[in-house]
């Protein structure tokens, strides 16, 4: 009876937490693909990432053009990836297509950037020749390549590649912490992103093995949610406040470095940015 009481009391005080509590969030892992355009607009987009807590967060999008459209109205809450699809047909063919190649170089003209991907690719093609190209553009230009790989095909990218900086989306999806572990400590220019990773903290309780991997490398880790189809922006919320019930359960200077610090300090704003967002919400 008593217990049922305070757990009644502690959902009352847990729903009405102001949201100071919570930590500012940068999210790896955002898609504003076609099918999301007619659904929500970039307004209510952007409105549902600052609800659930995002200050910031990398954006890519099939095709390319849905990343632009969030950026033009935020270009300081949207970090630009270039995803080198056209159409979802791109996925399992763009690593040896010169015209996605060629729509690579010619988006990269904007100037705007600071990755390309998300892409998805196999230990097999690591270098096939628009992976060669995109990699040396992004050595060139010192862009992050996003990459929904295994740990093999990282591993094979980051040896292939040694001058480029690489964001692993989901930690490899399937990959352990403590492979995770060994590929952070052996690859300086490995980065790594945690969207879909719900192992981190099975039932909100986060896992023994994630967190010795986290407090031994803070600043080498980022969330993220991946709205990888349209139904993804209803749950960016609650999925916001699972990650928040793990992160609370780390040393703080840890938590804050995981949640935000990480992508701050990769991505942070530029002069450009700083002025396109003065124009884009004038004083009133
Ligand atoms: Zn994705």
């Amino acid at each position: 009876m008593r217990w049922s009481l305070l757990l009644a009391l502690a959902v009352v005080l847990g729903a009405a937490a102001p949201a100071a509590a919570q930590l500012p969030i940068f999210d790896a892992h955002i898609h504003y693909s076609r099918p999301d355009w007619d659904a929500y607009s970039p307004e209510r987009a952007l409105s549902i990432l600052a609800a659930a807590g995002v200050r910031r967060a990398i954006v890519s999008s099939t095709p390319d053009d849905g990343t632009l459209k969030l950026y033009e109205k935020a270009p300081k809450s949207v970090v630009p990836f270039l995803r080198p699809y056209r159409t979802r047909d791109d996925m399992g063919s763009w690593h040896r297509d010169p015209g996605v190649q060629a729509y690579v170089e010619e988006r990269l003209k904007r100037g705007i950037y600071r990755g390309i991907g998300e892409f998805h690719l196999s230990a097999v093609d690591t270098a096939a020749p628009t992976v060669r190209r995109i990699a040396e553009l992004a050595a060139e230009r010192e862009l992050f390549l996003q990459a929904h790989v295994d740990d093999v095909t990282i591993e094979k990218l980051l040896t292939l590649y040694p001058k480029v900086r690489l964001l692993w989306a989901h930690a490899g999806m399937s990959a352990s912490a403590s492979t995770v572990g060994r590929l952070v400590e052996r690859f300086p220019k490995l980065w790594v992103e945690l969207a879909l990773r719900t192992d981190v903290a099975p039932d909100g309780a986060l896992d023994p093995e994630w967190r010795a991997v986290f407090v031994k490398y803070p600043d080498r880790f980022m969330v993220g949610t991946d709205t990888w189809v349209t139904s993804r922006w209803e749950i960016v919320r609650d999925y916001h406040r699972a990650v928040q019930t793990w992160l609370a359960q780390l040393p703080r200077d840890v938590a804050e470095a995981i949640a935000w610090k990480n992508g701050e300090r990769l991505f942070s704003v530029t002069a450009e940015e700083e002025q396109a967002e003065k124009r884009s919400r004038p004083a009133h």
